[in-house]
């Protein structure tokens, strides 16, 4: 059955974050997620397969970019592989033109084997960002459908330095939680947490309880320098 979509919103795509690691932060458009199935993501929605409208996005945005923070981050709801590479050229370019030194990206874990070739192609210091959301494994491939198997945490934090994690969706504990921010802090260099935020895929799968004690509970994680929580999904100032 279809599930019904709400009208497409005139998204913000340039934003200035002034939290933990000051940065740009800009969504382009990409072509769609490989994977494209995970049970809550409602951002796959702003995926095309027009490349000229993906090129058109990311003239517009990337033309915003002053590199005045010496930090750069690009979404693309997805994968970084998924823009043309031409675009992906056009980023590379504007680091070196703006001296960004600092590149902030995502990578589903599909493409991991590409993950060294593809910090390399950008030259700068480049930090990509896989979407565990939980280290808990039934939860994360059941639950939330991502696909994701590895061996233990460490296999992970070999292929990355960064992760993200959601909070607050059904069959989430308290203990399971305590244990990925714990690996979080204790495996990663950068984590991105997000409380999951109600969408057109989250009737059933949202756990507001859950989220309620997270919010009083983990209050000084914000404080942590290596960590942004998005308390809303968009903290960011994009989307
Ligand atoms: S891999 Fe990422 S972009 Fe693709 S469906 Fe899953 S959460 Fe969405």
């Amino acid at each position: 059955m279809e599930l019904p979509r709400y009208p497409a919103p005139r998204l913000v795509r340039y934003a200035k974050y002034r939290g933990n690691n000051p940065r740009e932060v800009v969504l382009l458009k990409g072509l769609p997620c490989v994977w494209s199935r995970c049970s809550f993501c409602d951002y796959i929605d702003d995926n095309t397969r027009d490349t000229a409208e993906i090129r058109r996005v990311a003239d517009d945005e990337l033309a915003k970019v002053t590199g005045e923070f010496g930090r750069l981050q690009v979404i693309n709801s997805g994968s970084i592989q998924e823009l043309p590479i031409d675009v992906q050229s056009r980023i590379r370019e504007l680091l070196a033109r703006r001296g960004i030194r600092d590149f902030w990206t995502e990578s589903y874990w599909a493409y991991r084997k590409d993950y060294e070739a593809t910090r390399r192609f950008f030259g700068v210091e480049t930090h990509l960002f896989l979407g565990v959301e939980t280290f808990d494994d039934a939860l994360r491939n059941d639950v939330l459908n991502k696909s994701m198997h590895w061996k233990s945490p460490d296999e992970v934090a070999q292929a990355t330095d960064s992760i993200c994690l959601l909070i607050g969706f059904r069959g989430q504990t308290r203990d399971i939680i305590r244990r990925d921010i714990d690996l979080l802090l204790g495996k990663f260099r950068y984590g991105i947490v997000n409380l999951f935020t109600e969408n057109r895929l989250s009737d059933g799968l949202l756990d507001r309880d859950i989220q309620a004690w997270f919010r009083e509970e983990y209050a000084w994680l914000e404080q942590q320098p290596n960590v942004d929580v998005l308390w809303n999904n968009t903290d960011f100032g994009v989307g």
